[in-house]
């Protein structure tokens, strides 16, 4: 993996996007990685007839790190003294920012092509798995065992409540009644929270 001579925390990714030549584009600066021959490979496939000398005019040795050997790149025109690029020159490899590419397009006169493309970052994690809290699955049940009691409690209540005072061994107590409506409200309001989180 060889990272963006620019962007030292990104690793250029392989795009076959430019006229079926697998270029390393970087994910952060767009900026792309030739290879000996990959610039003319591609600036032939887009127009054809190009007989252009990639050979740098005046180079300085001041340019960035090369991507593939290490070696220090050299700055220098290419095409035209105005535009300046690097170029290793251990092994050929040319490195381009994206605007620099249209502008050896029209200093060619070349026209047209697949032009700088844009290059997403590979997935680091493949969709990891919802992570289910220890403590959120404890709190839902015991809302919901505190719910169901409340619910009971309720019921049992109403039922004496409703029942004939003979029938029935005591009286309804309302302290208990309203107990277990508080139960019943809490635990399902417990339920209910974290729903925004995604539960
Ligand atoms: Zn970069
Ligand atoms: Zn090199």
């Amino acid at each position: 993996m060889n990272n963006c001579p620019k962007c030292a925390s990104e690793a250029l990714v392989e795009t076959p996007a430019m006229g079926n030549i697998p270029l390393d584009v970087c994910p952060g600066c767009s900026g792309i990685w030739f290879d000996k021959g990959e610039l003319e490979a591609m600036l032939k496939q887009s127009q054809g007839g190009v007989s252009a000398d990639f050979d740098l005019i005046n180079p300085k040795a001041e340019g960035l790190a090369c991507p593939r050997c290490k070696n220090k790149m050299s700055r220098g025109g290419l095409v035209n003294p105005l535009l300046v690029v690097d170029k290793c020159p251990s092994c050929g490899g040319i490195w381009l920012d994206p605007h620099e590419l249209d502008l050896l397009r029209k200093l060619l006169g070349l026209s047209g092509g697949p032009s700088a493309e844009t290059v997403y970052r590979p997935a680091v994690d493949p969709a990891a798995p919802l992570k289910l809290d220890a403590k959120f699955i404890r709190i839902k049940i015991v809302s919901a065992v505190g719910a169901v009691a409340g619910l009971i409690g309720v019921s049992y209540e109403m039922y004496l409540y409703l029942s004939p005072a003979a029938a029935v061994s005591h009286a309804p107590s309302a302290g208990l009644a309203a107990a277990s409506v508080l139960l019943f409200a809490g635990g399902v309001l417990a339920m209910n929270w974290g729903k925004g989180k995604g539960w």
